[in-house]
C-alpha cells in the first residue's frame, strides 16, 4: 500500500477523519484526529506534529516537539466511530527527521534488519494467543473485590454463591464451566463473534475463537501468524477491536494478566519461528518435537535471557500474581513438547514442518508487543549464535508435570522472577544479546526500567486489604 492507494480509500468510503495513532513504551495507543480533507501527499512527508513531553518515558519537556509519519501499510477503518473514520499507525520522528529512537516501532524494525544481517534467516514469524476476560459492568466492582478477597480456588471454581448476596438463589448456571463449555455455561459467543467480525474487516484473519479456562468471561481470539513488525500492529488493532466491542455490548475487556486471585489469568503465549525465504529453518524430522538444532539454540537462549527477558515480556506488577503454580501459567524455565507448565512448549499436534514452532507461553498481554517480540528474536539469535543447549544447560526436555515434581526433582529447575523489581534487576544485569546490532540501546533499557520502577514504587507504597486482614488485629 502507498500513500496514494491510502488516500483513495479515504475518498472511496467517504471518509470524513484520519486518525494517526503511535504507540508509546508501555504499549499503549495514542491517537490525534485530522479532517479528511486536509490530509494529503505532503502529510506522507511532513508527518503531523504532537507534544511528546506528555508521553510517559518520552520526551523532556525541553524538547517536546516530536512528528508522526504514517505508515500507509497499516490502516483500517475504525468500526466504533459515528463519523467515518480511519486509524492509521505512525512511526515517531524527531523534528531534525530523525527516527525517534524510543518509537517502540523502530526498535520492532531494527530487530527485523538484525535477523536479516545475522545470516540466520529472513524473517520471523509471531503468533500471539491474547487471552482476556470480558466482565458485566455490574459486576465488575464485586470482581474486583473477589481479586482481593477470594483466597480459595476452589470456591472461585464454582458458584458458592458469591458472586450474589444470600447465595446462588435463582438455580443459575454456574460461573465457572472448564475449558471451552458451550452455553449456557458460556454466554459470550456472540460476543467473540462479533469481535472476530470486526477484527477480519480491519484486515486480520481470524483462525478460532473460545471460551477460556476461568470463570465465565474468559476468551481467546487467535489471528494468523505474521512478520514481527506486522503482527505487533495487529495485537494493536486486536486489542482495541476487543476492548471496543465489549463496549458497545455495555461490558468490560481486560487484558490484565491477572484480575482475579484465586482463578486462572490470562497469558499472551507467543509462537515463534524462522525461516529463509520460503524454507523454515525450525523443523528436522526425528529429533525431539521434530526439532532442528537451530530451534534448539533458539530454545535455549530464550531460556537462557528469561529473567532480562521477562521485563519486556511481562512488564507489569499484576504480571507475577499469574507467574504462580496451577493455573496453566509457566514457573519452571525449562521446555517440553506438549507440557504447559513448561515456560517453552513445542506444539505437536497437527503440525507440519512449515508450522513447526516455538512457543514461549510466559509473556502477558501488559507487553508492549514491539519490545517483547523483538526482545525473544534476539534471545533466541543469541541462542543460535552461542550454541546454547537447553539440554545442556538441564533447561528440559521434562515431560512430567511439573508442578507436581517434589523439591529435590525440582532444585535444579530456574524459575520465573517472582515480582517486577526482580525481572528489571535481572533485565540491568543481562542487556548485551539486546544491545547486539544497536536493536536497544543501553539508555532505551535505563529509561524502561524508571518507567517501570515507578509503577513498582506507586503499588507497594500502596496499603494493600490483604495487609488488613494480617496485621490490623495483631
Ligand atoms: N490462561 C493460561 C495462562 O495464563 C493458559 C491457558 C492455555 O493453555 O491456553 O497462560
Ligand atoms: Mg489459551
Ligand atoms: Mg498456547
Amino acid at each position: 500500500m502507498s500513500a496514494q492507494q491510502f488516500l483513495k480509500v479515504i475518498e472511496e468510503k467517504q471518509i470524513e477523519w484520519v486518525d494517526f495513532r503511535f504507540v508509546d513504551l508501555s504499549g499503549r495507543a495514542h491517537h490525534i484526529s485530522l479532517p479528511a480533507k486536509e490530509v494529503d501527499e505532503e502529510t506522507f512527508v511532513n508527518g503531523v506534529a504532537f507534544d511528546g513531553s506528555s508521553i510517559p518515558g518520552f520526551r523532556g519537556i525541553e524538547e517536546s516537539d516530536m512528528v508522526m509519519m504514517p505508515d500507509p501499510t497499516s490502516f483500517f477503518v475504525d468500526p466504533f466511530t459515528a463519523h467515518p473514520t480511519i486509524n492509521i499507525l505512525c512511526d515517531i520522528y524527531t523534528p531534525d527527521g530523525e527516527r525517534y529512537e524510543r518509537d517502540p516501532r523502530s526498535i520492532a524494525v531494527r530487530a527485523e534488519e538484525y535477523l536479516k544481517q545475522s545470516g540466520v534467516g529472513t524473517t520471523a514469524f509471531f503468533a500471539p494467543e491474547s487471552e482476556f476476560f470480558i466482565f458485566d459492568d455490574v459486576r465488575h466492582e464485586s470482581s474486583m473485590n473477589r481479586s482481593y478477597y477470594e483466597v480459595n480456588s476452589e470456591e472461585a471454581g464454582w458458584n458458592t454463591g458469591r458472586e450474589e448476596e444470600g447465595g446462588n438463589l435463582g438455580f443459575k448456571v454456574r460461573v465457572k464451566g472448564g475449558y471451552v463449555p458451550v452455553g449456557p455455561t458460556d454466554k459470550q459467543q456472540d460476543i467473540r463473534s462479533e469481535m472476530c467480525r470486526l477484527l477480519e474487516e480491519a484486515g486480520l484473519r481470524i483462525e478460532r475463537h473460545h471460551h477460556e479456562v476461568a470463570t465465565a468471561g474468559q476468551a481467546e481470539i487467535n489471528f494468523r501468524f505474521d512478520t514481527l513488525l506486522k503482527t505487533a500492529d495487529n495485537l494493536m488493532v486486536y486489542k482495541y477491536i476487543v476492548q471496543n466491542t465489549a463496549q458497545q455490548y455495555g461490558k468490560t475487556a481486560t487484558f490484565m494478566p491477572k484480575p482475579l486471585f484465586g482463578d486462572n489469568g490470562s497469558g499472551m503465549h507467543v509462537h515463534q519461528s524462522i525461516f529463509d525465504g520460503d524454507t523454515p529453518l525450525f523443523y528436522e524430522k526425528g529429533g525431539y518435537a521434530n526439532l532442528s538444532e537451530m530451534a534448539l539454540h533458539y530454545i535455549g537462549g530464550i531460556l537462557h535471557h528469561a529473567p532480562a527477558l521477562i521485563a519486556f515480556t511481562n512488564p507489569s506488577t499484576n504480571s507475577f500474581k499469574r507467574l504462580v503454580p496451577g493455573y496453566e501459567a509457566p514457573v519452571n524455565l525449562v521446555y517440553s513438547k506438549g507440557n504447559r507448565s513448561a515456560a517453552v512448549r513445542i506444539p505437536v499436534a497437527a503440525v507440519t514442518p512449515k508450522g513447526c514452532r516455538v512457543e514461549f507461553r510466559t509473556p502477558d498481554s501488559t507487553a508492549n508487543p514491539y519490545l517483547a517480540f523483538s526482545a525473544m528474536l534476539l534471545a533466541g539469535l543469541d541462542g543460535i549464535k552461542n550454541k546454547i543447549d537447553p539440554n545442556e544447560k538441564g533447561y528440559g526436555p521434562y515431560d512430567k508435570n511439573i508442578y507436581e515434581l517434589s523439591d529435590a526433582e525440582k532444585k535444579d529447575i530456574r524459575s520465573v522472577p517472582g515480582s517486577l523489581d526482580e525481572a528489571l534487576d535481572a533485565l540491568l544485569a543481562d542487556t548485551d544479546f539486546l544491545t547486539e546490532g544497536g536493536v536497544f540501546t543501553q539508555e532505551f533499557i535505563n529509561n524502561f526500567v524508571e518507567l517501570k520502577r515507578g509503577e513498582s514504587k506507586a503499588v507497594n507504597m500502596r496499603v494493600h486489604p490483604h495487609e488488613i486482614g494480617l496485621y490490623f488485629d495483631l
